[in-house]
């Protein structure tokens, strides 16, 4: 049997209106499932090493429920284009670079290590069309334990001719893609990953709905982001007066979906995305940086509709889930600004709820230190964030390391029940 404790200043959300803490506890995992939280060792536990934090806090993993991999390379560029224009400079022709195998090496294993430095444990990603870069994406994942569901993308109209597949050629190879990958990993799982309605044909978005059902894989793409999108999605399919309701033609939205932005749904879009069971990411700085808009949270939140945080690496700069959680904050306010104060703003424990058990969900009990959670930690010191840690309490400490801390701040990370980093 593998036991793991570790002491310190323990912080998570169980529910989403506030934060537990418990200082100087112990958290003990045995085989992977998290047993409990004490503020004394139980004597069963006496003779098995303690891994003792001291004054750190120990929070839950980060899940970074939206981010693509190809676009680390150009992170923090392009921020002053709107989407369309963003995409055509940047995205397209990074992305296509991506056929070369020597060149996503090296891009993809930055993106992992950025990522594990900065206290991700699990995440849902985008690849590119390339289902060879994209295997070589999941097997750096493996090695950097980051558990993650991530795709292939399809892309076979409306997109730039140097990037754009054949229907038959874009499921043909996914499926070969998901033969060659879903046994073959331990943290990392395909997932289907329509980049988003524009670019997939009819044709293309139901073989995909097919391919979903008959190998019972995660589904991860875009719904929403922009007008000028929706404005394309209309128009293919005027039978419908929203994205939501083409996903779900095609079946693609289930209790195994995760989409992206959400930023302007209808009120029945809302109840069918809460009926489906469907996550929403939201990407607060991706959301700002494009200039598409602000999602209406509150309101998914008081639906019951379940959300987590994305990076959206490089709609958004920065990859640490910490800041998405600011971000989400920040965003929320301007928010109750536009609706003359009528959606209240999010709070601190909400977003850290959002950034952990929140997009954790997803990946079954993960993202709090609840008994028969996986254990996904990060161990954070926050002695250089000024302050005296002894003048504050453990939700200002935390609140704090949410607004200024960075991976310089991270001191280690476990991820399934593994110490990994
Ligand atoms: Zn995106």
């Amino acid at each position: 049997m593998s036991t793991i404790i570790l002491k310190g200043n323990i912080i998570h959300t169980p529910s989403r209106t506030h934060f537990e803490c418990i200082p100087h506890g112990y958290l003990v995992s045995e085989n992977n499932q998290i047993q409990g939280i004490y503020t004394e060792l139980p004597e069963q536990y006496k003779n098995i090493p303690v891994q003792d934090y001291k004054d750190r806090l120990i929070i839950p993993g980060l899940c970074d429920m939206h981010v693509h991999a190809p676009q680390f390379v150009y992170r923090g560029l392009g921020l002053d284009l709107q989407l369309m224009d963003w995409l055509n400079h940047y995205a397209f022709p990074t992305e296509a670079r991506f056929q070369d195998l020597s060149y996503a090496r090296i891009y993809y294993e930055a993106f992992a290590d950025a990522m594990a430095k900065n206290g991700t444990s699990r995440a849902v990603i985008f690849g590119t069309l390339h289902a060879p870069a994209t295997e070589l994406l999941m097997e750096i994942l493996e090695q950097k334990k980051i558990a993650a569901y991530v795709g292939k993308i399809n892309m076979d109209t409306l997109s730039p001719d140097y990037l754009c597949e054949t229907p038959e050629g874009s499921l043909a190879a996914t499926e070969q893609w998901i033969l060659d990958t879903k046994d073959r990993f331990h943290y990392v799982q395909p997932a289907i990953t329509p980049r988003f309605i524009p670019t997939c044909s009819s044709e293309v978005l139901k073989g995909l709905g097919e391919l979903a059902s008959k190998y019972d894989l995660h589904i991860h793409s875009h719904i929403s982001e922009d007008l000028g999108e929706m404005g394309i999605v209309r128009e293919r399919y005027p039978q419908y007066d929203n994205d939501g309701e083409v996903y779900d033609h095609f079946g693609l939205l289930n209790d195994k979906t995760v989409m992206a932005h959400f930023i302007y749904p209808t009120d029945r879009e809302l109840e069918l995305m809460k009926q489906r069971g469907v996550t929403i990411a939201h990407c607060p700085q991706s959301n700002g940086n494009v200039a598409a808009g602000i999602p209406p949270i509150r309101r998914m939140l008081d639906m019951g509709i379940k959300v987590g945080l994305g990076s959206d690496i490089a709609g958004g700069y920065s990859i640490c889930i910490l800041r998405a959680m600011a971000d989400a904050v920040y965003l929320s306010k301007l928010k109750w600004l536009e609706s003359k104060k009528q959606d209240s703003f999010l709070t601190i424990p909400e977003v850290f709820y959002l950034g952990t058990k929140g997009g954790g969900q997803f990946f079954g009990k993960v993202g709090s230190f609840e008994p028969g959670y996986e254990l996904d930690a990060m161990v954070v010191d926050d002695s250089s964030l000024g302050t005296p840690a002894d003048c504050l309490t453990l939700e200002e400490r935390i609140e704090r390391v949410i607004h200024l801390a960075d991976d310089r701040n991270f001191t280690a990370r476990y991820v399934a029940g593994e110490a990994a980093l």
